[in-house]
């Protein structure tokens, strides 16, 4: 067993340049190594691929990875060959004589890793093949799509049982980003994992900042944002429209940033152009629907914005979770408005499917809508509701570094209240804050709401605030929106105790509109002192310079991570270099005269070098 684990400890540096396991990957490798089974449960980001290529080198024969992520098995390939790892795939993608070239390889065992689509490798064919090869393991990525209730059901995800039929002796490792339990019972009896080991990670991604604000004006605020914290980082918008996608491209571009639209309506080209584009360059932001993001692996997103509000935990701990999977800082920024949460009721209402599906629709908006509402950390609030605990509050979320203020709004909340009553509950809330602030208007006028008892009581509240307040009353289920799409508010049951006092009312303040984020530079470079920072964008300069000449995104060169470590540390010689985090042999042979070449050239530094030795970081 030690041995076994020396070996992949051995490949992890000389390799993948890496110092240690992360988490439980050392165990993960040796159940593997000793011929066993494993579901990997690991949130994005937490490193599944080592997990299955690490024993793959070890083992004798080729590991077969299967995954349904076509549009990626190319830069997998490209990024395991810079590592000197002997990879390939195997998709439809492939004309005749490349295809053949790969089967040759395989059957002569001159193959570590390949990359096999589904409905590939369930071919007659492929499976013949693969009986004449030495296997050294099957992994199943993506292994949530066995399941019928995910949306990225694969039907021949359920099928690949018959690896194990055929293939009783060769041991296959399951991996999935998905948390439910429900998913992971499906997995295993789908893939017939019954006895396999099971290693279930924390779905925390403490490098992730959560920060989520509500009121008017998301947009502005989000470009406050991207001004302030990342100027020219690479991040995802997402909008919940095409047209709003569209618009907000376009926007950020005539602002000045670059932005492609990214969403369902576009023909395929554009998209496959956009998300290439974002893969290869530097800085790009992708303005997406939900249709973005599958399997982007892309390592350094700085951000994940959503100007919308999301419909589930679950697809916003997705979609956030496609920032920072490079294990450096990260932000989710979240921003929405009482039209959002209109928005979303009125599409759960007045959807089509069963009442069963809009009863679980209502279920998941009422959980996204209370991490929003919540005073409270909200690390500890999404790992709660993925039935995790943790004891202490994070201190990377916006509750925790600005503890919101909460007041007593039960009078407030009486009046909103009462106002919808009055106006016999037919009326959006631009009405209402009309009527409570009294405002001469023909149509109110008309209506003879001028004359009833909450025209013109709320002058002690500006209009902002007004929204703000029926906004949380809507979120906390006082209210309800009509399915219709007009906005009308009505009362629901929930209402009543607070109607009749017999309840206090506890609502958020509005908070101030700046960033709550402290006043801390965290944009890519951040942590770099001046000197550090420029060396870094010149280090940056010449991987893209590289990655450009073999056509590869940046990322597979060498991560930031690495850029960084190269910047503080400044090494002056190959064997200096090969001590940074992310360069193995291969890499250290590839590029390392260039690097060091580029290192030398560059402006000592202006502070005290001694100093620099002494905080390597990485
Ligand atoms: P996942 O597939 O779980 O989303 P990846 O396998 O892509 O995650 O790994 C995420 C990142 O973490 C990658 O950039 C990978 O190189 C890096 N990584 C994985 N394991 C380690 C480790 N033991 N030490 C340092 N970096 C690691
Ligand atoms: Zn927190």
């Amino acid at each position: 067993m030690a041995d076994s684990l020396d070996a992949a400890l051995r490949v992890l540096r000389e390799t993948f340049g890496y110092e240690t396991f992360r988490g439980e990957q050392g165990a993960i490798i040796q159940t593997l190594l000793t011929g066993d089974d494993a579901l990997v449960l690991m949130p994005t980001g937490g490193g599944k691929s080592l997990c299955y290529q690490i024993p793959a080198l070890l083992r004798e024969g080729t590991g077969i990875v299967v995954s349904p992520l076509i549009a990626l098995m190319q830069d997998q390939v490209d990024a395991l060959r810079q590592l000197g790892v002997r990879a390939a795939f195997l998709n439809s993608t492939l004309d005749p004589r490349e295809r053949s070239e790969v089967e040759r390889r395989l059957s002569a065992g001159d193959l570590d890793l390949l990359y096999v689509a589904p409905e590939r490798l369930l071919m007659e064919e492929t499976l013949a093949l693969l009986e004449r090869s030495r296997l050294a393991l099957f992994a199943i990525d993506e292994a949530h799509c066995v399941s019928q209730w995910g949306h990225d059901f694969r039907p021949e995800y359920r099928q690949l049982s018959v690896l194990h039929q055929r293939f009783p002796r060769v041991p296959r490792i399951a991996l999935t980003a998905t948390a439910d339990a429900r998913t992971r019972e499906e997995i295993v009896g789908q893939l017939d994992l019954g006895k396999a080991r099971r290693f279930i990670s924390s779905f925390d991604r403490p490098n992730i900042c959560y920060r989520i604000s509500e009121g008017n004006n998301p947009r502005a605020r989000l470009w406050e944002f991207l001004r302030r914290e990342h100027p020219d980082d690479a991040g995802i918008v997402y909008c919940l429209s095409r047209r709003k996608v569209e618009e907000t491209a376009r926007w950020l571009c005539d602002r000045g940033r670059e932005a492609l639209p990214y969403h369902a309506g576009l023909p395929d080209e554009v998209r496959r152009r956009h998300q290439e584009r974002f893969l290869r360059e530097e800085g790009l932001i992708i303005v997406a629907t939900i249709a973005f993001g599958m399997g982007i692996d892309k390592p350094d997103v700085r951000f994940v914005a959503h100007l919308n509000l999301p419909g589930s935990i679950e697809a916003w701990y997705q979609e956030t979770g496609r920032a920072g999977r490079d294990g450096e800082p990260a932000d989710a920024w979240t921003a929405y408005g009482l039209q959002d949460l209109v928005t979303r009721r009125q599409m759960v209402e007045g959807g089509e499917g069963s009442e069963e599906h809009k009863r679980i629709a209502r279920q998941k908006l009422e959980a996204m809508l209370g991490l929003c509402e919540i005073t409270t950390c909200r690390r500890q609030a999404l790992l709660a509701h993925f039935g995790e605990t943790r004891d202490a509050p994070c201190g990377n979320c916006d509750n925790c570094l600005e503890p919101p203020e909460s007041w007593d709004a039960t009078v407030a909340a009486q009046k909103a209240l009462s106002c919808v009553y009055r106006t016999g509950q037919r009326f959006g809330v631009a009405y209402l804050v009309d009527v409570l602030l009294g405002k001469a208007d023909e149509r109110i006028a008309r209506n003879g709401h001028d004359r009833i008892s909450t025209f013109g009581i709320g002058g002690e509240h500006a209009p902002a605030e007004w929204r703000a307040i029926y906004r949380q009353l809507i979120a906390r289920g006082l209210l309800a929106v009509d399915a219709e799409g007009y906005g009308t508010l009505r009362l629901t049951s929930a209402a009543r105790p607070v109607l009749r006092g017999e309840t206090p009312l506890q609502l958020r303040r509005l908070r101030k509109a700046r960033p709550t984020r402290q006043e801390k530079a965290r944009t890519t470079a951040g942590d770099l002192s001046g000197s550090e920072q420029a060396l870094f964008e010149s280090l940056r300069e010449l991987r893209l310079q590289i990655a450009r000449e073999q056509g590869v995104p940046p990322y597979v060169i060498f991560h930031d991570a690495t850029l960084k470590a190269m910047a503080s540390r400044r090494p002056d010689s190959l064997e200096a270099l090969a001590g940074i985090h992310g360069i193995g042999q291969a890499k250290l042979e590839r590029y390392g005269e260039r690097f060091l070449a580029a290192l030398q050239s560059a402006q000592p530094p202006d502070d005290n070098p001694a100093l620099a030795e002494a905080h390597p970081t990485g």
